[in-house]
């Protein structure tokens, strides 16, 4: 494969300090510049905990025209994120990005910007690998088991629940399994929200610890039988494999790719 020369936003981050070890292991891709929004001027390398010797950007139409990067990484915040997402494909550069919180009508705006510009975009809530193939195995299982709870742990500085994985989850095996109303017919909260949150009848959990990380439980009930598809991120290197693979995927494809699923076998 030839080089893929990248950009990384929110390097200084939990996931984006582990993005730049990504990009300077893996021999063909090679970092060229990072955008923050702070530390104009400086080089990567003078930031503590760094070794890579690349320019940090404020501006990211600068960072483009003077590192005519293949691929960004953007691992910033929701808002950001989706500013970020836009501007590179105007400037014909393939985003891959971690970040949430994007809307239909925003997807489909981002999807007609790879269609005018020819290249692709991956967005992908959950980058770990092994989360994707729990929801995937979930989806195989909710044919033949239509009974199902989901349970979803993170750490407790998590702002929105259900995760964006639970509420995926929910969706994939909506889509296969007949729709059901759980548990007794008479059932009732003796404390509201007992039963957790509630996406076509399936029921949606969320626990948040210190300690946690990404957890996930999809548990599923049939006569006589239990069966769980459990995973879980133990740190942020898990997600690593998933951002390796979209990048190598992102140079291949001329459209906008929503959900690491989409492009796992
Ligand atoms: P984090 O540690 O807070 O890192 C975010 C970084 O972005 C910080 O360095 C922040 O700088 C920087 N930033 C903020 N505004 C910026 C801007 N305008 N331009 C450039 N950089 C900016 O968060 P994290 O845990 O690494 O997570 C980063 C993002 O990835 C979040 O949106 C999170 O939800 C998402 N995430 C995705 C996955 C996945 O699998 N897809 C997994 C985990 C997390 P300051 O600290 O100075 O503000």
């Amino acid at each position: 494969m030839s080089e893929v020369k990248i950009v990384i936003a929110g390097a200084r981050g939990r996931m984006g300090s582990e993005a730049v070890k990504l990009v300077e292991e893996t021999e063909h891709f090679q970092l060229v510049g990072v955008i923050d929004h702070k530390n104009e001027g400086m080089r990567l390398n003078e930031l503590e905990g760094f070794t890579a010797d690349v320019p940090i950007y404020t501006d990211i139409d600068k960072c483009f025209f003077e590192t005519n990067p293949d691929v960004l990484i953007d691992l910033t915040t929701p808002e950001i994120g989706k500013v970020h997402t836009k501007k590179a494909l105007q400037n014909g550069v393939r985003p891959v990005v971690g970040t949430t919180g994007f809307s239909e009508k925003d997807l489909n705006e981002l999807q007609q910007l790879t269609e005018e510009k020819g290249i692709g975009a991956i967005i992908a809530p959950n980058f770990a690998i092994g989360a994707i193939l729990m929801m995937k195995f979930s989806q195989i299982a909710a044919k033949y088991f239509q009974d199902v709870e989901i349970i979803e742990q993170h750490h407790d500085q998590k702002l929105d629940a259900p995760s964006g994985t639970g509420i995926k989850t929910a969706e994939m095996i909506s889509a296969v399994r007949e729709e059901k109303q759980q548990g007794h017919p008479d059932e009732k909260e003796i404390i509201e929200g007992a039963r957790g949150a509630n996406l076509n009848g399936i029921r949606l959990h969320s626990v948040r610890l210190p300690g946690l990380i990404a957890h996930q439980e999809v548990l599923f009930g049939g006569d006589g039988q239990t069966l769980k598809i459990r995973h879980d991120s133990y740190n942020r290197a898990s997600f690593m494999s998933g951002v390796k693979l979209a990048v190598e995927n992102v140079m291949k494809i001329d459209l906008l790719v929503y959900g690491l699923e989409n492009i796992i076998e």
